[in-house]
């Protein structure tokens, strides 16, 4: 049967591009989809972000990323990839959302539509699910969490200048989103349900946080939870009862969770406790032959295990089973039973 392409890769982030690299570079064509714009998690975070990582940590497919300073901004990240789409010409299916994916006889029928339009078909030997997690965030599952002044994202604080700002999470993104909004002028109050900032804050962030909670200048809530949001307040528990804060803006800064119904509807299996799906991290082929994961999918529940700098390479582990599944027909046949 002719495929319309060898490989589709759902995902247009880091480590889908990373993969489509390396699998164009065995010698195979592949075809990503993404149903937003080329890395569409970073274009998501915060708008003045310097990343943790340096540039020579996320850059893929041996391309330099040089930055003049110490790490890279969102801003530097989203012109790298840009350019690594570009130079490698790389075939991208923007704003089209993979809707679908079936078996057929020795390969797959993608269904995918194109924003505002029809969906299409398109048939592909292997499938490479990339999806990353930044789609499905935490929700607390509290009433008010649908308010339009509430987010699961934090953008910048100029919005909340002189105004009530409610900060919940105490990890990296709800840090550095106090000490945000702190400078922009909004009165800040963190929630976590923890005893005080996580030790996973960054080492850097940590004690310029602890100086503005000493200060007085962030307000805290340690021990405490958001029950629920209201137009312009959240009702708490805390370890001393119920309290009402005031709060204009509410960034639920809580962490994602992987997405894996596309898997699921493959027959992917899932680790039930660790939500990883079950997969040989030597070719990071799941347990349905010719369906594969790369990137942070690979983390499950705690995606904080796997980042671009880690979920890069997997493209590579896919690309060598690739070309010894379909170029070596006794290693195919050693993995026609699974
Ligand atoms: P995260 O590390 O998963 O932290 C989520 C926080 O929300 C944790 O404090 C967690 O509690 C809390 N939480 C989770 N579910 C909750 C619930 N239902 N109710 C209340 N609280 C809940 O997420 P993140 O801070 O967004 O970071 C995500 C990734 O981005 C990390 O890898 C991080 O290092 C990275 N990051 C990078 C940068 C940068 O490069 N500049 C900046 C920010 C973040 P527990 O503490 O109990 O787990």
């Amino acid at each position: 049967m002719d495929f319309d392409t060898d490989v589709v890769v759902v995902g247009a982030g880091p480590c889908g591009l990373a993969a489509a690299i390396a699998i164009e570079r065995a010698g195979w064509r592949a075809l990503v989809f993404d149903a937003s714009c080329v890395v569409s998690s970073i274009a998501g975070y915060p708008t003045y972000l310097t990343f943790f990582s340096t540039a020579e940590r996320i850059e893929i497919g041996g391309m330099p990323f040089v930055v003049a300073t110490e790490k890279p901004t969102r801003r530097d990240a989203l012109a790298y990839y840009r350019e690594v789409v570009e130079r490698h010409g790389l075939i991208v299916r923007q704003y089209e959302r993979v809707e679908q994916v079936e078996r057929t006889g020795d390969g797959f029928l993608v269904h995918s539509r194109p924003r505002g339009r029809e969906a299409r078909p398109t048939t592909a030997r292997a499938i490479v699910v990339a999806t990353g997690y930044f789609d499905s965030p935490n929700y607390l599952g509290v009433p008010g969490e649908d308010l339009p002044h509430v987010t699961h994202r934090y953008r910048e604080g100029h919005e909340a200048f002189m105004r009530d700002a409610l900060v919940v999470g105490g990890k990296n993104s709800a840090a550095e989103a106090a000490l945000d909004l702190y400078r922009s002028g909004a009165r800040v109050t963190m929630v976590y349900h923890g005893d005080g900032l996580s030790p996973s804050v960054k080492s850097w962030v940590a004690p310029d946080l602890q100086n503005r909670i000493t200060e007085g200048h962030i307000g805290t809530r340690w021990r405490s939870r958001v029950v629920a949001i209201e137009p312009s307040e959240v009702v708490l528990e805390t370890p001393h009862g119920t309290e009402r804060l005031p709060a204009d803006h509410v960034y639920l800064l809580t962490g994602y969770t992987p997405e894996h119904e596309l898997l699921r509807r493959l027959g992917a299996s899932i680790d039930p406790e660790t939500g990883i799906p079950v997969h040989d991290p030597a070719t990071m082929e799941t347990d349905v032959r010719g369906v594969f994961i790369a990137g942070v999918i690979s983390a499950g529940n705690d995606a904080n295990k796997v980042f671009i700098e880690n979920g890069r390479g997997h493209g590579e582990l896919i690309a060598r089973r690739l070309t010894a599944m379909w170029r070596d027909p006794a290693s195919h046949e050693a993995h026609a039973g699974r």
